[in-house]
């Protein structure tokens, strides 16, 4: 994973490597009425250094799959866990979310913050459905347009990144269109991209230059990032991470 070692660098130390937040993961499970004594099996894909992973293992009566194709962000989750006493309730597995060693109703909840991004939102929904049971859970978060129109700006930057970006309404359908049962969503909150995510960044800049001699590559990780932080302030009110929560209904 060589590519990605820079990426590794700027993001390992970190409590979360996208938006999001601890209450908005509560928020989330509250929203799918499950009833946390009962024995679950949760997958939680694109975990990362394991956010929401710990937050699940703490307060569910749950084994927790957690999936990410980074082997050193899943180190740091194992370590995480065995501070917190969590081990015994989570497995971390190597591998892409578009290839997942799952059975077929392995899971009752199919979790992802943040991540489905990278194989697109329509294609993990559908891809991921067979891994749940019928009237499992599937909750995701995905970059949402909160808004019908946006300035150019914003617009042009969005389509090059993401072109999957959309409104809730086309979110919704999809996941209608896919087998599912919408029965919540919920737009993450400014501070869970900026003081959950951004700000932490950005107090780490220096040092992974430093770390890194001032690289052009680093440079341009930091500039990119730099880019997508000012145009979230200046942006905010026209997008954010939608939360999507949906019952597999066949
Ligand atoms: N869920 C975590 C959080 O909210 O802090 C991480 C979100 S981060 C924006 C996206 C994660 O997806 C990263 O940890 C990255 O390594 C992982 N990822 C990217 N592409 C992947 C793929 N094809 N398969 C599995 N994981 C992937």
């Amino acid at each position: 994973m060589e590519d990605y070692q820079l990426l590794i660098d700027l993001h390992k130390n970190a409590n979360r490597q996208g938006p999001g937040g601890e209450e908005e993961t509560k928020k989330a499970l509250s929203l799918t009425k499950i009833d946390s004594t009962l024995p679950l099996k949760i997958a939680d894909i694109g975990c990362g250094t394991g956010a929401s992973t710990l937050t699940l293992a703490r307060l569910l009566n749950a084994q927790i799959t957690a999936v990410d194709f980074l082997q050193d962000f899943l180190e740091i989750l194992q370590k995480k866990a065995k501070s917190m006493g969590l081990s015994d309730k989570i497995t971390t597995i190597a591998c892409s979310m578009d290839n997942l060693p799952f059975e077929d109703a392995e899971y009752d909840i199919i979790w992802s913050e943040g991540a489905v991004y990278n194989i697109g939102f329509e294609k993990g929904v559908r891809d991921w459905k067979r891994y749940l049971k019928v009237g499992g859970l599937l909750v995701v978060s995905e970059i949402t347009w909160l808004t019908l129109s946006r300035p150019l700006e914003l617009e042009k930057y969005w389509e090059n990144e993401y072109p999957e970006i959309g409104i809730a309404s086309s979110k919704i359908n999809i996941l209608e269109n896919n087998g599912y049962s919408p029965i919540g969503y919920f737009v993450l909150p400014e501070h869970c991209w900026l003081d959950n995510y951004y700000k932490p960044m950005e107090n780490r800049f220096k040092d992974f230059l430093n770390q890194n001699d001032n690289s052009e590559a680093a440079q341009a990780i930091v500039d990119a990032e730099i880019k997508e932080i000012k145009l979230y302030e200046r942006y905010k009110t026209y997008y954010s991470y939608g939360v999507y929560i949906a019952k597999k209904i066949n």
